[in-house]
């Protein structure tokens, strides 16, 4: 079992930004991972491009920024974070295939208030437990 270790107030932030939104929100999660898990130090929110309340995708150069932003505070990019319009937290088909390219952390919040964070290893989605620090 690993962990998703992420601040209150950063949880809260994605979760108000996607209840504020019509669409799908998304960014990145900053930080380190360890042999246990994936310790959040910083959030960084991202346009999405598709502007749709059923998927999300960021723009290449906008991810670039956030790669050089990363090398320069020394974190690395541990996770994706984006928002589920009005139904569950759990992963899309859409999803699955962005976390085939994308294999870290994915913390998936539901504007219903609830989230949860996924990895998917040898093809299958595991669940990471997400440990919220106050
Ligand atoms: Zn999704």
């Amino acid at each position: 079992m690993r962990f998703l270790y992420i601040k209150r107030v950063h949880l809260y932030e994605i979760l108000q930004r996607a209840k504020e939104s019509n669409v799908e929100i998304c960014g990145f999660l900053l930080g380190q991972e360890h042999e246990d898990g994936f310790f959040v130090e910083e959030i960084v929110f991202t346009k999405n491009k598709l502007n749709s309340p059923v998927e999300f995708e960021v723009d290449p150069l906008e991810t670039l920024e956030v790669f050089q932003k990363a090398e320069t505070e020394e974190l690395e990019i541990i996770g994706i974070f984006h928002s589920h319009v009005n139904c569950p937290h759990y992963p899309s088909g859409k999803d699955l295939k962005g976390m085939d390219l994308w294999r870290n952390a994915w913390l998936i919040v539901s504007t219903l208030g609830t989230y949860g964070a996924f990895l998917l290893k040898d093809g299958e989605i595991k669940e990471i437990r997400v440990v919220v620090l106050d």
